[in-house]
């Protein structure tokens, strides 16, 4: 958008390095300079207002500026602003939600360890599978299978999980002891004519062959999100999860679940796990955790790992793990407040009441010229661009086909997020039918726009 810049872009572009931005074009782009949020609205500081399609980043499940939710931040600061859980201190808090969880989990949780962003608990994970396996006296046991367009973060170990070339393309990622298994996407990956039956028995034989080929007695773990979020929203087919799950029982492979997306009611199950079959020995979770009013992530733990984890540190004397800022009580009082508003308000409800909407106005933009695939579950869903629909040819990536029609939604009032050439959505849970007809009539008119732009521009 190159209109004249306000004083406060200026100071941004002066002040900010931006992430996951073209950090070359920001001043072209123009960044969008927030000043408030209400429901599911943001506003600009222009005053102008925005519908947030994708709760900032899949994670302000509440909206924005929800009363209950400030009363609880602010209560918790008068009371108690900082603490820590180091050298066995503690405040109740920080057991509460720690009890609420192992309340809901959707698996046998014993005990909850805490860290402040998503990609904190997944490397907290890796850490823990390692020191699990060497508390088994396994030391070999070490190798992390992830999956590609797998995403789980941006630090050094939970970026080379993820399986994405800009996590690592310069950053010298990924480490070694990582593997990437393949990505559960039939419309991309499957062959000419497969059925999604005959694709899940196929990537089931690949990972079984990887495996054996690696040696089941070097690989600790594996690390999957229920529904793949910032890979471009992919739903596994059915069946998918029951397929590779025996595989690592059988070669005592610990399953991670990366339920910081698809936890608390996204899918319109507590977990997305369940959603998904998936049945994981312990799980990372953050955004929702607190619906995002401050940053608190944290991995769950079944008994078995945390008898494990207590008998080695008999042995070397402490726990040497944890954050300054981890389970910090600004975040567990919103955490304990979330949760139980997600309860009271019905908000898995909700979300189950709202999704035949949700995925029947997804089906519709099936229809676009501009859309290969659509793909949805629960209030999560992405919508992907292609050149060709019959050939499913997509866009070359330089034209940057997705972030412009992300643009002329902008500018339309609404916000989501271009994953490549897909359009992911990802609205706040507490959205109304209006609102959400809203958002995707004005994506119909971002995309008719954008389809009169690759027509013009002859960008097919
Ligand atoms: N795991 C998943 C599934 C995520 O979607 C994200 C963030 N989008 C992360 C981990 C990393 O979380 P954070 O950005 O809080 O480090």
């Amino acid at each position: 958008m190159t209109t004249q810049l306000t004083n406060v872009q200026v100071r941004d572009i002066e002040a900010l390095v931006h992430p996951y931005t073209p950090l070359h074009r920001v001043r072209e782009i123009g960044p969008l300079v927030l000043d408030r949020g209400k429901g599911v609205y943001v506003y600009d500081t222009q005053g102008k207002e925005y519908i947030e399609g994708m709760s900032g980043l899949w994670c302000a499940g509440l909206g924005f500026s929800d009363e209950e939710m400030v009363e609880a931040g602010t209560e918790q600061l008068k009371r108690l602003p900082y603490y820590h859980l180091f050298g066995a201190k503690g405040y109740e808090v920080a057991i509460e939600l720690a009890e609420k969880l192992k309340e809901i989990a959707p698996v046998p949780i014993s005990k909850v360890l805490y860290s402040s962003s998503g990609s904190e608990a997944n490397d907290t994970q890796i850490k823990l599978a390692w020191y699990y396996n060497n508390a088994l006296g396994r030391p070999d046991k070490k190798k992390i299978i992830s999956r590609v367009k797998g995403y789980h973060g941006v630090t050094v170990m939970s970026a080379s999980l993820t399986g994405l070339p800009n996590n690592h393309i310069d950053f010298d990622l990924p480490v070694p002891r990582v593997l990437h298994a393949d990505c559960p996407h039939h419309y991309r990956f499957g062959l000419e004519g497969e059925t999604e039956e005959a694709f899940v028995a196929r990537l089931a034989a690949n990972l079984r062959a990887l495996i054996e080929k690696e040696g089941p007695e070097t690989i600790a773990a594996f690390i999957a999100e229920p529904i793949m979020g910032a890979g471009g929203v992919i739903v596994p087919p059915e069946g998918y999860f029951a397929a590779i799950q025996p595989i690592f029982e059988e070669h005592d492979i610990l399953m991670i679940g990366d339920e910081v997306i698809t936890g608390f009611g996204r899918t319109g199950e507590w977990f997305g796990s369940t959603a998904v079959g998936y049945k994981p020995h312990t799980i990372s979770v953050a955004k929702q955790l607190t619906a995002s009013y401050a940053p608190l992530s944290a991995v769950m733990l079944p008994q078995f790992m945390v008898d494990a984890l207590e008998s080695e540190s008999a042995k070397i004397g402490v726990f040497g793990h944890g954050y300054t800022y981890g389970g910090h009580p600004l975040g567990c009082a919103l955490g304990v407040k979330a949760i139980e508003i997600y309860q009271k308000r019905d908000i898995l409800g909700r979300v189950r009441g709202l999704a035949p909407l949700f995925a029947a106005r997804i089906a519709k933009l099936a229809e676009h010229p501009l859309i290969g695939d659509v793909r949805v579950k629960g209030l999560v869903g992405g919508v992907e661009l292609v050149a060709d629909k019959k050939t499913k040819r997509p866009f070359d990536p330089k034209q940057g086909v997705g972030a412009k029609i992300v643009g002329f939604l902008q500018a339309r009032g609404a916000i989501l997020r271009a994953i490549g050439d897909t359009i992911a959505l990802c609205p706040p849970m507490v959205i109304s039918e209006a609102e959400l007809n809203e958002l995707f009539d004005r994506l119909e008119k971002a995309l008719d726009d954008g389809e009169a732009m690759v027509t013009k521009d002859g960008l097919r």
